[in-house]
């Protein structure tokens, strides 16, 4: 908990979207107690759009390679992901639209992705203790890390070369959309393995 307010969540078409496309800096162990300040920063700065997949540091201005994510939207799920690594698990792909805050935020243009993800990965990283990780990830939860940890590259969603984009007319039409990709994603809110 801060006193302070929330970052803002930066978006694509925003005078700050350099960092959005900036490939962010990894922490060192002294610098954990950094990454554990900039977690709270995150969970603040995305509580009030939960339920919520995810945010990545850039989204708030912050280019380190730290995020947030819930394998089911909940908030009770969210997990600090440090230094992410992944790599596929099999060769199956699953296409699926994804929403990013830092597209549909932007109150000029509304646009969801539709991007081939691998459907099982093996992901390292650093807990927000500092622990290694290292688990299989698959499902939704598997297209939110590839989702953020694309963040942490300077990747955004509707940047990608093999992404879809559709445009919409109002955010009101964007959203319709989104609450059936939510519906979509919930067959598969796989929990991580422990
Ligand atoms: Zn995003």
């Amino acid at each position: 908990m801060t006193a302070t307010p929330p970052l803002p969540i930066i978006t694509v078409d925003s005078p700050q979207q350099h960092i959005l496309r900036t490939k962010t800096t990894p922490f060192t162990l002294e610098q954990l107690p950094e990454a554990r300040q900039i977690a709270i920063q995150l969970t603040d700065a995305l509580t009030p759009f939960m339920p919520a997949a995810g945010l990545a540091a850039p989204q708030i201005g912050i280019s380190r390679s730290i995020f947030i994510y819930s394998y089911d939207r909940d908030p009770k799920h969210l997990e600090v992901v440090i230094n992410p690594h992944f790599t596929p698990v099999g060769t199956a792909m699953v296409e699926g639209w994804e929403g990013c805050f830092s597209v549909i935020l932007s109150d000029k243009t509304w646009k969801l992705a539709k991007i081939p993800r691998y459907e099982k990965i093996e992901v390292t990283y650093l807990n927000v203790d500092g622990e290694s990780v290292k688990k299989e990830l698959e499902g939704f939860a598997a297209k939110v890390f590839q989702h953020e940890y694309d963040h942490l590259q300077g990747v955004a969603n509707i940047d990608r070369p093999d992404a879809t984009v559709k445009a919409f007319t109002s955010k009101a039409e964007l959203d319709t959309f989104m609450q059936a990709v939510k519906n979509e994603d919930a067959k598969r809110y796989n929990p991580p393995a422990p």
